[in-house]
């Protein structure tokens, strides 16, 4: 396994990226995130790299995706082709989870939601406690001993937190940007905190043949990313990435966690926020420029 964290890459090293989900149109959260990675990497001589991430094969569409290049290059970015799109990339996902499996971190899972919340909210269980997978597992499905025999296809898998974060002992990583609470710099997260505010993350799902986890990290290291920017949203999600780098011997980036975008009212722009989809703005007369000073750029 890889031990350390990248440090803060710089000049020529730098990649960067952008990972949209084809489900819905851009909206200036999304811009906001893209015109960052961008600048970035063109301020250091680095690359700037975009990602399709379109797993969820019912609720992604290729008009969207043809939407998101449009309004990416109205922008003004630009990036290699060609673009890498994880509905292409299911061999990668594959090889990933044989090698955990072989490792004897996954085990099959059959629960739905329900079961995970009457389980999570058994009265001696507390308040169930909610992670970067939603509740964190109450280990329902989780075997004594790592199952051993080929690796199950058409059930969700999940990881063994506890057995992976003793592997790998406490996960670090450099965040050149700051975390919802300002965390910045060096940080790192204790096998106990991973158990304890993530637990059992499902890595594939059933009838997907991976999770956005994991294919996440399997791709940023196949691009060569060297430091990961996205928002605060996935801010909690960042020390399970490291892990699944880290058992999978892949390079650890760096993370530079920015600013949501928000409406009037307070809340973060979801995808359905249509209002504030950049195709409207472009078709209401606004400029490129426009968009970077409503987002504060
Ligand atoms: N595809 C994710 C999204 O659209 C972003 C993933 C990431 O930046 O790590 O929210």
């Amino acid at each position: 396994m890889s031990a350390r964290p990248a440090g803060s890459p710089s000049g020529a090293e730098l990649a960067t990226r952008f990972a949209p989900s084809p489900t819905g149109p851009l909206h200036l959260g999304h811009a906001y995130s893209a015109i960052l990675a961008h600048d970035m990497a063109r301020e250091a001589g680095g690359t700037f790299l975009l990602r399709i991430e379109d797993i969820d094969r019912d609720r992604s569409r290729p008009e969207w995706e043809a939407q998101i290049y449009d309004d990416l290059r109205w922008l003004g970015l630009s990036w290699p082709e060609p673009v890498m799109r994880q509905s292409d990339r299911q061999p990668a996902y594959d090889a990933a989870l044989d090698r955990l499996w072989a490792m004897g971190l996954l085990y099959p899972c059959t629960c739905n939601r329900r079961d995970i919340l009457a389980a999570a909210s058994a009265p001696q269980e507390g308040a169930p406690m909610t992670g970067p997978d939603g509740i964190v597992y109450p280990g329902t499905c989780r075997p004594d001993a790592a199952p051993s025999g080929p690796r199950p296809r058409d059930v969700a898998l999940r990881l063994d937190m506890a057995r992976a974060a003793a592997l790998t002992g406490p996960v670090g990583f450099t965040e050149t940007g700051a975390g919802p609470d300002g965390e910045t710099g060096d940080i790192t997260v204790t096998p106990d905190t991973l158990t304890a505010t993530i637990g059992d993350a499902v890595l594939a799902r059933r009838g997907w043949g991976t999770a956005y986890h994991l294919a996440v990290v399997v791709d940023d290291a196949a691009q060569g990313i060297t430091l990961v920017t996205r928002g605060h949203d996935l801010y909690e999600a960042t020390p399970l990435h490291v892990l699944i780098a880290r058992l999978l011997d892949l390079p650890v980036p760096a993370y530079h966690h920015h600013r949501l975008i928000r409406d009037e009212t307070g809340k973060r722009l979801a995808k359905r926020d249509d209002a504030r989809a950049i195709a409207k703005y472009r078709a209401e007369g606004a400029r490129p420029a426009d968009i970077r000073r409503m987002v504060g750029l």
